[in-house]
């Protein structure tokens, strides 16, 4: 593209940071360059006219981990690694909420449920057997229990008697969020250029150069921060991980409200404008759904409309309204990369399923590693 002198002298040059990718730790990363360095010029680039991964795309669960999750975690990682993991996610939602205002994310602490099927004998045992030492192990940090069980009382099909409990959990509305933070972004002076797909970058001594679909440039810094998208321009070990939402039509009295894992959170499903939200299966077809296209397969979205059908909504009659996915970036380990990758190159990526809950403190611990 042929750029005018005027576009090229107000839009591309003097560019003290770039930012690939408009999700959630880009616009944060911006937000928090700008408090640091208010006169910075600070550019992002996006390919999408959306922001087009997983933040505007995902279940809104504000969420630090079920009872199986965090069991599953210990199994995997020593007490003070799933500790400091919790910490973070419960800090860093506080910190989107300070950031953005309850009011204006919709945020709800309706609290959180995990539901056992008649099968899973012994998932429920486990979790049974496990609650108090998960207390305790919480408990300097929230300083009383984070996990009750509460009766089923019917509601669900095919569903242990119990149902285990976090009063700490809560739900966002996910377009609300992005779109406020974008607008945030906005009024502190960022540029954000949509359908613009950075293709490949070089690094100079004291630059780096861009080339996008659409025109080059040079930026003092360059930021990467596009998660399930980041092995196609980093070589860090990142892997795509598609995931399938479906949301029903409004049902009338729709008596489910909060957020909901069930089968070790391989489905998770929650109430928002009295619709149930449902999404998962990926561990049906993990070699399938390890893409970064984005579609939903016929065989996920009947097992969801499955769930619905005969654990959910046994007694409704629903209508499915809709269906999309979103691609997460994920990778042997449940931690972010947040780091120098070169002079003038930095990422902070591989999110999983958690991003919500550490988008905000990813953005702004990336902005902080900056010079
Ligand atoms: C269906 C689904 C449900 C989820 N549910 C939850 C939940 O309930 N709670 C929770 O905590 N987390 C959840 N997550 C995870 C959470 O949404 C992500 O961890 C988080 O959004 C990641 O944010 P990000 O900014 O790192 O990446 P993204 O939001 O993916 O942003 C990356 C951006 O980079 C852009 N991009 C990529 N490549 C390029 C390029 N070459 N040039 C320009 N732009 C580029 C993309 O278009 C994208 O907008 C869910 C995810 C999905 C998909």
């Amino acid at each position: 593209m042929n750029l005018s002198y005027w576009e090229i002298k107000s839009w591309l040059t003097n560019v003290d940071y770039t930012i690939v990718g408009s999700g959630i730790v880009g616009l944060n990363c911006a937000l928090h360059l700008k408090l640091r360095y208010p006169k910075a010029n600070v550019l992002i680039l996006e390919k999408g006219i959306l922001p087009q991964g997983a933040s505007t795309k995902n279940a809104g669960f504000a969420c630090f981990g079920s009872l199986s999750e965090i069991i599953d975690d210990l199994e995997n990682h020593t007490e003070d690694e799933v500790l400091r993991l919790i910490e973070k996610r419960y800090n860093g939602l506080e910190l989107l909420r300070e950031t953005l205002g309850d009011k204006a994310i919709d945020y709800k602490k309706w609290g959180g449920f995990e539901l056992f099927t008649e099968q899973d004998d012994d998932l429920y045992d486990k979790c049974l057997k496990h609650q108090e030492k998960i207390n305790k192990l919480l408990h300097p940090f929230f300083k009383t229990d984070v996990f009750s069980w509460q009766s089923n009382n019917c509601v669900f099909n095919n569903i242990k008697s119990k149902i285990s409990f976090n009063r700490f959990e809560g739900q966002i509305d996910t377009g609300k969020m992005m779109a406020t933070l974008l607008q945030k972004v906005q009024i502190a002076g960022v540029r954000i250029l949509n359908n613009c797909l950075v293709n490949s970058y070089s690094e100079d001594l004291d630059s780096v150069k861009i080339k996008t679909e659409h025109f080059e440039y040079s930026t003092s810094k360059l930021i990467i921060t596009t998660n399930g998208f980041a092995s196609e321009l980093i070589g860090q070990s990142i892997k795509p991980a598609r995931a399938q939402v479906l949301i029903t039509k409004p049902i009338d009295e729709l008596h489910i409200k909060g957020t909901f894992h069930l089968d070790r959170g391989y489905y998770y499903f929650r109430n928002i404008d009295n619709r149930i939200l449902l999404g998962g299966g990926r561990h049906l077809d993990f070699k399938g759904e390890e893409t970064t296209e984005f579609g939903e397969t016929q065989m996920i979205q009947s097992k969801l409309e499955e769930l619905l059908q005969t654990i959910i909504l046994p007694n409704e009659i629903f209508e499915i309204d809709h269906r999309w996915s979103g691609i997460m970036g994920i990778g042997e380990q449940k931690k972010a990369i947040v780091k120098q990758l070169g002079n003038n190159l930095y990422c902070g990526v591989r999110l999983g399923g958690m991003g919500v809950a550490i988008g905000s403190l990813i953005g702004k611990e990336l902005a902080h590693l900056i010079e």
